[in-house]
């Protein structure tokens, strides 16, 4: 990643890509203590778009908030910062990460008297999970690991931190020959995938849980949203593995994972097997409001050129 062309946002200035380096005493990089965020861009009719750009922006601001980590910059300069990534970097479509990261003044516990440092990248990536996943979808093991719990970490901050747990419960799924981890809670109910929240269907209704040791997704929310106007009952609850076993369908979603099918848990097919009607019917409709074909949700847009 870090030998290429290019150039990334370095705290108000482009760089090029191979010199956005930072010192090997970086705190962040010692400790964890960090916020960053995912973000998407997709070409449309009109030019590229970057997808939720406001509410992306808003996580990683609150994200820094609930670290009491203070943001060096102000939003519409990181809203701005994330544009000019993409334009700037000449592409399409693409994946963006902004961070923000503390340096390296001190060591030890206390971040008091560090700066913060923001970056924004963006490069092209295509499906996370793979094209093929997002048609026949993916095999699923219920992760040893459990999510974090509400008072050990704050699951509600993107935290570069708290992507330990999810990069333990991804290995363990990988090494088990499984595409994706789903975590359970401390109590042992559904919490989220490792980089994914996560949907059953049942007779034709969707449920997700709470959001109690999840991400608040944006990509979750767009889904609840449009699932609503296509008339869908969407309902928020605790779910057990076995609600999940027994689903109709079942399907992740995030900024990477964009809706992705689950065909299987813990080696038992999830309704037929395969990508379920509702959420092909949802997929399509995500992937249409992405790439601007949805005249109605052209608001969830933000041309990189403008
Ligand atoms: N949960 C976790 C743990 C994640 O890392 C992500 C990806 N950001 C999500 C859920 C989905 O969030 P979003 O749809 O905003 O990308």
């Amino acid at each position: 990643m870090a030998d290429r062309d290019g150039v990334i946002w370095y705290d108000g200035k482009m760089v090029p890509w191979r010199d956005a380096t930072t010192h090997v005493l970086t705190h962040t990089l010692h400790y964890g203590m960090g916020v960053f965020e995912g973000v998407r861009a997709y070409k449309t009719d009109k030019g590229t778009a970057i997808f939720r750009l406001q509410e992306h922006t808003d996580r990683l601001f609150r994200s820094a908030h609930i670290l009491g980590m203070k943001m060096p910059f102000d939003k519409q300069t990181i809203a701005e910062a994330q544009k000019a990534a993409v334009r700037e970097n000449k592409l399409e479509s693409g994946y963006l990460r902004p961070m923000a990261f503390y340096g390296a003044e001190a060591m030890g516990i206390s971040a008091k008297t560090l700066s913060t440092h923001v970056i924004v990248a963006a490069w092209a990536w295509g499906a996370y999970l793979g094209k093929e996943a997002l048609e026949n979808g993916i095999r699923v093991k219920t992760s040893s690991f459990a999510r974090h719990h509400v008072n050990i970490t704050m699951c509600k901050a993107k935290a570069n931190g708290n992507y330990m747990n999810s990069i333990l419960a991804h290995q363990e799924a990988a090494q088990d020959g499984y595409d994706e981890a789903l975590l359970l809670d401390v109590d042992g109910f559904v919490a989220e995938g490792s980089g994914e929240n996560v949907f059953i269907v049942r007779k034709g209704k969707l449920f997700t849980p709470d959001l109690t040791s999840a991400l608040e997704g944006i990509t979750r929310d767009t889904i609840v949203q449009l699932a609503t106007e296509m008339g869908l009952e969407v309902v928020e609850k605790r779910i057990t593995r076995d609600e999940v076993y027994s689903a109709d369908e079942a399907f992740f979603t995030g900024t990477a994972a964009e809706v992705t099918p689950i065909r299987e848990l813990d080696n038992r097919p999830i309704g037929a097997g395969k990508r379920g009607p509702i959420t092909e019917k949802l997929q399509t409709k995500f992937f249409d409001v992405v790439m601007g074909r949805s005249p109605e949700h052209m608001g969830w847009l933000t041309l990189v050129d403008q």
